[in-house]
């Protein structure tokens, strides 16, 4: 989605933030913060909750999935277990995805920011149909980036660091969208390491290296594409918790947001 006539038709506001990651990273008490954020900073902002399992949210959403699609009875009604009820319920949630487009280009003039909460299970939003959906139906008519939530202390073990790295690699070649690498809980452990393995290979290649389960080969090769992967992108440090990151966080997206425009 690259030529000149399809940028025409993208709005330069709102800019669309798609908050996902593992679960448990922080994505909903992070949406909190950013949201209390812009509250404070009389950043004009719109939240969304595309978490249909969600049994409270700490923030009030302005768009709430579970208004229009109950997922308990979608559960029953289809025969599913909780991951398939989810599923179910976004796919019925995508099919009407061009009203919430309207509603959002309806106030876009008021609008900076939409922040965008997925279900706590990433796959069933970044391995969907109606994920991709969802993302494309943004993408396609405002500015839009991905905030990819790391739980930084729980990332500290360089296999597990590894992975979560490949897996929002595997995101950004999916999406094909601005990524920020939000590395949260920084109240808990400094991202200092992290930038540290993404400067320089070898150092992550060093710790790595002290883990005997892993095939050193391997790690060797993975680390030279996520070297270049690291190229692509930005990294902040934020804490959900204390509040710690929040200017960092809204400059990686307004940076985010400009590439989007050079693009797409
Ligand atoms: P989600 O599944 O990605 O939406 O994660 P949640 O927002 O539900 O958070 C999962 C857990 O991590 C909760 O117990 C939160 O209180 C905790 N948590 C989230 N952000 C932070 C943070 O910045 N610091 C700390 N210490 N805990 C956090
Ligand atoms: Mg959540």
């Amino acid at each position: 989605s690259s030529s000149g006539n399809e940028l025409s038709n993208i709005r330069r506001k709102p800019v669309i933030i798609i908050v996902v990651g593992m679960a448990g990273s922080g994505k909903t008490t992070l949406m909190h913060r950013l949201v209390c954020h812009t509250h404070m900073k009389n950043i004009r902002g719109y939240v969304m909750n595309l978490d249909p399992a969600v049994m409270t949210l700490p923030y009030a959403a302005n768009i709430d999935i579970r208004d229009t699609v109950k997922y308990k009875e979608v559960m029953k009604q289809f025969n599913l277990g909780p991951n398939g009820g989810i599923l179910t319920s976004l796919n019925l949630f995508a099919t009407k995805f061009d009203e919430v487009i309207s509603v959002i280009e309806r106030r876009a003039d008021q609008l900076d920011y939409v922040l965008v909460d997925t279900p706590g299970q990433i796959e069933i939003f970044t391995w969907s149909a109606s994920g991709a959906i969802i993302t494309e139906a943004f993408a396609s008519t405002f500015p839009t980036v991905v905030a990819y939530v790391v739980d930084t202390p729980r990332s500290e073990d360089p296999t597990t660091f590894m992975s979560n790295m490949l897996y929002a690699c595997s995101i950004l070649y999916k999406t094909r969208l601005p990524l920020i690498l939000t590395f949260n809980k920084v109240d808990v452990a400094a991202h200092q390491f992290a930038l540290e393995w993404m400067e320089d290979f070898e150092a992550f290649q060093a710790a790595a290296s002290s883990d005997h389960s892993y095939t050193s080969t391997l790690t060797q090769s993975l680390s030279l594409v996520l070297d270049e992967f690291y190229n692509n992108l930005k990294s902040v440090g934020v804490s959900a918790v204390s509040g710690a990151g929040m200017e960092a966080f809204f400059k990686a997206v307004e940076a985010s947001a400009e590439e989007y425009m050079e693009t797409y």
